[in-house]
């Protein structure tokens, strides 16, 4: 693919930008790291220009995604928020589109959960509810597996609304600000350090206006998403695959055996 002048030159300067600040740090996610690429404006490459973005094409924001990921930048906070911030790009109402986008560009992690330990790849059986009570909403239940909700300022959240209908039915969208009562949240450790966590919700209680899109329109929203995520996910795994590539390639270079490189 060619890339136009103008690409070619961010990447320049992203890959410069890593080279000199973004070395290996003992953390999957730098907050000042971070914020400085939000200042810099490459956070927002994708977000409309109304919201405050950049306005660009998918094309620079995979481009930006594969480079940082060669340098291993510890910017783990941005695949969720980007890939909750389209989210909340396309169903949110304004005010609150304005507000989370608006945190997002000034450098605020967003998280996403939708899993639950009995829903996982069968993401239709989840049971986290919330219930209408007193003109708002009321959430109890567990979710898992969310990465970033340590790190995120807002939650998007998929729970049950209803129970009638099939089970793809009746799941609803919900803004939840992070610290708010009545939610926990517990790290899990994995290989990688600290990501990914545990919810739990005990008589949460948001306002009407939190949710997010229409209520009981949660699985077709989700769904809308996940092409996205996808070409998310492809770009940072290339990224990290091409690294994988270059520094196997130097180490068997310079790595000596029976008086030569291994890799000779
Ligand atoms: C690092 C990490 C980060 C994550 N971040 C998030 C996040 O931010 N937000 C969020 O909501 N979720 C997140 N997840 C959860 C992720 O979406 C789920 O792990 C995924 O949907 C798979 O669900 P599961 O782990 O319950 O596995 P399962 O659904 O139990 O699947 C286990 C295995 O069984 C296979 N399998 C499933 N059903 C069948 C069947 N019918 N027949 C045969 N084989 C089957 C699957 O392919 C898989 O290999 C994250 C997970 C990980 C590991």
């Amino acid at each position: 693919m060619t890339l136009t002048t103008e690409q070619r030159d961010f990447v320049t300067a992203v890959d410069g930008f890593c080279r000199r600040e973004a070395g290996s740090r003992d953390t999957p996610h730098d907050d000042a790291l971070y914020r400085r690429m939000a200042e810099l404006g490459w956070l927002g490459i994708a977000v409309p220009a109304e919201y405050g973005g950049a306005g660009q094409a998918m094309l620079d924001l995979v481009l930006f995604l594969e480079t940082t990921a060669y340098h291993q930048a510890p910017i783990g906070g941005f695949a969720t928020s980007v890939i909750t911030a389209a989210s909340y790009e396309k169903f949110a109402g304004e005010d609150r589109k304005r507000e989370v986008l608006g945190d997002f560009l000034r450098g605020e992690v967003l998280a996403v959960s939708m899993s639950e330990p009995g829903a996982g790849s069968d993401i239709g059986a989840l049971t986290c509810k919330a219930a209408r009570r007193d003109g708002g909403w009321v959430l109890d239940g567990q979710k898992t597996w969310c990465s970033n909700a340590h790190l995120a300022r807002h939650i998007l959240l998929v729970a049950r609304t209803s129970a009638d209908g099939g089970k793809h039915d009746g799941l609803t969208m919900f803004s939840v600000p992070a610290g708010v009562d009545g939610l926990a949240i517990h790290g899990i450790d994995t290989m990688g350090g600290r990501e990914v966590n545990d919810l739990y919700f005990t008589g949460c209680v948001l306002p009407e206006d939190a949710v997010v899109g229409e209520v009981g329109q949660g699985w077709r929203q989700l769904m809308a998403g996940l092409n996205l995520e996808r070409m998310i996910l492809a770009a940072l795994m290339l990224g990290t695959g091409r690294r994988a590539f270059d520094d196997t390639v130097s180490y068997i270079s310079q790595r000596k055996q029976f008086g030569r490189p291994v890799g000779s």
